[in-house]
């Protein structure tokens, strides 16, 4: 595991470094409560905090709490509070604040082990729940939910810096036909392989939204830089071939690209992809369609843009 190891007495921290990294676990060491904090908040494989009772200017027990807040609702973290004085007030106290374990100080080589062990089963099965609860079986895409979780914390941010924030929306093209033609098991080959497509692309939060529809929040990339990249997707997706039983079969995609307006919902930022996809389909399908404040017009190939507000639709 990646521990979190806190304790003003540097002696401490080297001796306990060194019982840790004998048993092959990776040691981040902190005199400073502050900075351990800081260091947990930037390094989202610490999968441990090992804290002492005693500390600065923070007791232990508000480091348990604190650490519980960095860490959130998404990201196991196994706590043990470590302190000489083993009253019964104490380790209720520890608990309260967020401890799953308690341990005497000096640790017991033997004790140590085991609960850290303890730690590194439970913080592995919560993984695996976490992955489960957040990723699409099929695909391995975000599912519906986290795919919203992830994206309005980056809206969040991106409302706060300025910095860009794109979306895409992408639909498989007369997906049902080619169910209807292989059956199922073409289609979730198909589906998996789209996938993986636009797993590549890189800093975006990527989910399937529906059956075969996916999103595609896009940190600090401008509308055209989006664009590009739809683009780039929908020409590798329509080079694609599948395997099927009388030869190979190929299918495309079309998108709608939107970008976000500090102060809106995700909602809303889908909710005008979804706008510019309604028309890529209507306009033939195979291409990209943009949604914007520049004038529509129209390109040979894919690119089209869209200027139309919300719920006002395109004259074709
Ligand atoms: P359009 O170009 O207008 O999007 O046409 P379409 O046929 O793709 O759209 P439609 O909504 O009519 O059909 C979507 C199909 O997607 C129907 C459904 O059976 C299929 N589908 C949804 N989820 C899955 C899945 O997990 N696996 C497979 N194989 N098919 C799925
Ligand atoms: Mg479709
Ligand atoms: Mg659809």
């Amino acid at each position: 595991m990646r521990i979190l190891l806190v304790d003003p007495s540097l002696d401490v921290l080297d001796a306990v470094t060194a019982l840790l990294e004998a048993a092959h676990h990776e040691v981040c060491a902190f005199a400073d409560e502050h900075e351990a904090l800081r260091c947990l908040a930037q390094d989202p494989r610490i999968d441990a905090l090992l804290t002492s009772v005693e500390l600065g200017t923070i007791s232990g027990l508000e480091m348990c709490q604190r650490a519980r807040r960095v860490a959130g609702d998404r990201r196991p973290l196994y706590i043990i509070v470590m302190s000489d004085d083993s009253a019964r007030q104490k380790l209720v106290a520890a608990l309260d604040s967020g401890a799953d374990d308690f341990i005497g100080m000096p640790p017991a080589l033997d004790e140590l082990y085991a609960r850290l062990r303890t730690g590194e089963r439970l913080v592995g099965m919560q993984r695996d729940l976490i992955q489960l609860a957040s990723l699409d079986s099929l695909t391995g895409a975000f599912n519906r939910r986290a795919f919203f979780l992830a994206s309005e914390e980056i809206c969040r941010t991106a409302a706060s810096t300025g910095e860009p924030v794109a979306a895409i929306m992408l639909d498989l093209d007369h997906f049902k036909a080619i169910n209807d033609t292989y059956g199922h098991d073409i289609g979730d080959a198909a589906l998996k392989a789209v996938a993986a497509e636009i797993a590549h692309v890189d800093d975006a939060v990527f989910g399937r939204l529906g059956g075969e529809e996916f999103g595609l929040i896009l940190d600090q990339c401008s509308l055209d830089e989006a664009t590009e990249i739809a683009e780039g997707l929908r020409a590798v997706i329509a080079g694609l071939a599948f395997a099927a039983p009388h030869g190979t079969i190929s299918l495309s995609c079309s998108f709608g690209v939107a970008t976000f307006t500090p102060g809106e919902s995700v909602d809303a930022l889908l909710k005008r992809a979804d706008l510019a996809l309604y028309d890529a389909k209507r306009l033939g399908r195979d291409r990209v369609v943009v949604f914007n404040g520049d004038e529509r017009r129209a390109r040979a190939g894919s690119v089209i843009r869209r200027d139309l507000p919300p719920g006002e639709r395109a004259a074709e």
